[in-house]
């Protein structure tokens, strides 16, 4: 007999853990290419979180995903960080690397720009991006380490905005500045990508939209939703009446579960096998 019943395990630690759908779009991935592996998908409280981490060292877990509220937290309980991670302050990856180090990545940034490629290149580009939280972070360190030349970061609270625009200029080879966000904001004419990276239009709040003056959002530019659920936001369907060429925020959570997925298992997955997994979720008919 040549079979075993010892499967690799993964999975995600999160509270609320709920709602969250990447278990099935990775067990997508995971069933279509006959891998041996799981994904567990763990309501983990932060006074557990230490003791969780020590439960996966001791069930020899490939790696984990974190989620709210853990992205910063877990850093203490980890053996290091990837080069960008740690420029971003937060993890979202946990990989077990060799000799059992638990090293923490950040996969958000990295799959919106993948998703984002399919559509345009960075490289060159003039950004526009709404919000100054954890999203907005690995967002704005990836689409600067995939060539954009500046980033104009948009933000309500002046002090997280400033912060961020500082740690662009200073950690990153993209330019930045903060425009104050408090009315609708005038996208400059030179804009080629436009981000939304707050929660406006996050289910349940599916109607809300963003302050922007609409009349200078033109055909030319691209626009982006890190917003998964639902997957077509107000912000999108304007874009999408304007005749520009845009990104949802599905798109970007495919592309950073499947880059997870390759930490792990080393295997470059279908993404269309997970694309068709969450679209059975969110969107059925
Ligand atoms: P944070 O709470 O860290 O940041 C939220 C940001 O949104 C802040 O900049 C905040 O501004 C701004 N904001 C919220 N409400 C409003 C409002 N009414 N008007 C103006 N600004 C507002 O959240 P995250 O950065 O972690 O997440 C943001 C979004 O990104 C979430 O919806 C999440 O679902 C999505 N996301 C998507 C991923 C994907 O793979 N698709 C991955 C990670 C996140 P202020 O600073 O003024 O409070």
């Amino acid at each position: 007999m040549n079979k075993h019943f010892l499967s690799n395990l993964t999975g995600s630690f999160a509270m609320p853990a709920m709602e969250n759908p990447t278990v099935a779009m990775v067990e997508a991935a995971y069933q279509h290419h006959q891998l041996d592996w799981r994904y567990i998908n763990c309501e983990v409280s932060p006074e557990h979180l230490k003791d969780a981490v020590l439960g996966a060292r001791a069930m020899g877990w490939a790696g984990f995903n974190c989620s709210i509220p853990h992205k910063v937290a877990v850093i203490e309980h980890l053996d290091g960080l990837g080069q960008s991670a740690e420029i971003i302050g937060a993890v979202n990856t946990i990989v077990r690397r060799a000799r059992g180090e638990y090293i923490g990545e950040n996969t958000d940034g990295r799959g919106f720009v993948t998703a984002l490629t399919e559509v345009t290149d960075p490289r060159g580009s003039q950004v526009v991006l709404f919000g100054a939280g954890g999203a907005a972070r690995a967002v704005t360190v990836e689409m600067a380490f995939a060539g954009a030349s500046h980033i104009t970061v948009v933000n309500r609270s002046r002090e997280r905005g400033e912060e961020l625009t500082r740690l662009i200029g200073e950690k990153t080879p993209a330019t930045a500045t903060f425009a104050i966000w408090d009315g609708d904001f005038p996208l400059p004419a030179d804009t080629d990508i436009v981000i939304n990276a707050t929660s406006i239009g996050l289910y349940p709040n599916i109607d809300q939209q963003l302050n922007i003056h609409w009349e200078t959002l033109t055909a030319d530019m691209v626009v982006a939703d890190g917003i998964h659920n639902p997957p077509m936001t107000p912000l999108l369907r304007t874009a999408q009446q304007k005749g520009c060429k845009f990104v949802n925020g599905q798109q970007m959570l495919v592309h950073q579960g499947a880059i997870g997925i390759h930490y792990w298992t080393g295997i470059t997955v279908d993404t269309g096998v997970m694309h068709a997994a969450l679209r059975e979720i969110f969107n059925p008919e």
